[in-house]
Parts: C-alpha cells; structure tokens; sequence
C-alpha cells in the first residue's frame, strides 16, 4: 500500500501544511465546532475555499502522482490511503476504488445533517449573491465541503477500508507526510505491526522515522520516478 501526505502534491503547486511557507504558516484552520457554531467561521471557511477555486482547478497530477499510478497498474499496489483533499490520485489514473481518501475531497460539498452532495459552483453562485453559503435545499442542514476538518469525525468507511489495506500490506510506503496528524498516521504503523515492511520518502525527517525499515530523504518525484524505472 502507499499512504500519501501534501507533500505529494507540493510538485503540482499546491502547499503542504507545515514546510516554511506552507498553509499553516499563513492562515490558522477553522475548527470543526466552530464551523457548526458561527456563521462568520463559515463564511470565512468559504471565502478561503472560493480563493482556492482557480488552484483547484488548474493543478494537474505530478511524476510522484504518475509514479504511485504506474505502481498501480502494474499491480504492485493495491491501495492508495491518502490525507489529501486534491482528488489528484484519481486524476492521475488510480480507479477510485482503490484510493481511499481519510480526510474527504475539496471537489464538491454535503450536507452535514442528510449527506446529500452540493456542487461548489451552486454554492458559490449563492455566496456571490448573498454573501453565504445557502443551507441544504432537501433538509436544510448546514452545508460543508466534503473535507474533513479538525475537531471532526474520521468517515467510517474510509477507515474501515484504510484499516483492512494496512492489515493485507507487506509493505507501505509513505509519501511525502509528517506522520503528525491522527488518526490518519496510525495506519503505516499498524501496517508495520501486521507484518509489512515500511518505508518512507520524506524531504525531511518525520515522526515516523525510527520505527521504518527503509528512510529515503529526497524529493518524491524524481525519486519515485527512479524506483518504479528500476522495477
Ligand atoms: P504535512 O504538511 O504535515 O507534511 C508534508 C510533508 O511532506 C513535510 O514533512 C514535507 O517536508 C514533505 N514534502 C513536501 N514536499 C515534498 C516533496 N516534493 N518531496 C518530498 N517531501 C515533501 O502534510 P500531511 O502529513 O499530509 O498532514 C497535513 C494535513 O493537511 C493532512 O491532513 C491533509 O489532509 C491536509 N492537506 C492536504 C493538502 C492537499 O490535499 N494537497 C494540502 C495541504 C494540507
């Protein structure tokens, strides 16, 4: 299995979390409770999103995206966990039923209360307008996009699937994350715990770096290019 962080996705232009210049050095995440509570976090939440919107749509999969696919198809891996919002494991060609994505997708938007998808572009037409995002049409719940955020619940199924892919790896290789952010980053070391060999391709060092059999120090995509060249 490989599990994937936003430093696979640095390539393609779209800044990770905690490099120097990364998101959190710029803008404090809105909490979860607070997205629920106030209806200023919420429109702060959306403006940040619709800033968003032309990175969004211009990012294109990198050679580290390209790499993890090839692996893929070639059948060598079977699942693709991944942190990320960007939708970019599937654009890179990874059939959506073998990427699992812990922490949701930026692309469209549910309802909190019934679950029903909310395209972005609804939204924003409404936000443009009257300066918010509408409530849900079918049961008027608050409307989010489908991310997780902090302070939320992980989605059920995706842990359900991610916990399986740990169980069944014999071997994971982590790509470009911090190995900081749980629950998500328990599952390389259940998957070590299982039997599976570990390793990781980090620019930096990660928490993790101790318990792997293998520590790459690089950047992921000419370095995943490489490895899958010399399979
Ligand atoms: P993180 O920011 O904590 O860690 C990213 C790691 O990748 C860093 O250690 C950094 O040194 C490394 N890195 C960056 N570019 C690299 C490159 N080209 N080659 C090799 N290493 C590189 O990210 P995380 O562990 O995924 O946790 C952050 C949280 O932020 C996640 O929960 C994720 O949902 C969210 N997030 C997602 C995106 C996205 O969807 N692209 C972007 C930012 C944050």
């Amino acid at each position: 299995m490989v599990f994937t962080g936003a430093g696979i996705s640095t390539e393609s232009g779209i800044p990770d979390f905690r490099s120097p210049g990364g998101i959190w050095t710029k803008m404090m995440p809105v909490q979860f409770q607070d997205y629920i509570a106030d209806p200023e976090a919420r429109r702060v939440s959306w403006q940040r999103r619709f800033e968003m919107e032309e990175t969004w749509n211009q990012v294109r999969p990198n050679d580290g995206h390209k790499a993890v696919a090839e692996l893929v198809a070639r059948g060598i891996v079977a699942a693709v966990i991944t942190q990320n919002i960007d939708a970019l494991h599937q654009a890179s060609g990874v059939p959506e039923d073998q990427v699992i994505e812990l922490h949701g997708n930026t692309r469209h938007a549910k309802c909190l209360t019934c679950g029903a998808r909310v395209e972005i572009a609804d939204i924003r037409a409404h936000f443009d307008k009257h300066g918010d995002a509408p409530d849900c049409r079918l049961c008027g719940g608050i409307v989010k996009t489908a991310t997780i955020s902090f302070g939320q619940a992980m989605p059920e199924a995706e842990m359900a699937r991610a916990e399986r892919a740990s169980l069944a790896a014999d071997l994971c290789l982590v790509a470009g994350s911090s190995l900081s952010v749980y629950p998500a980053a328990a599952f390389p070391l259940l998957a070590k715990r299982a039997g599976a060999k570990f390793a990781i391709l980090n620019r930096e060092e990660t928490d993790q770096d101790p318990y792997a059999d293998l520590v790459i120090h690089g950047e992921i995509g000419p370095v995943l290019t490489a490895a899958v060249k010399a399979l």
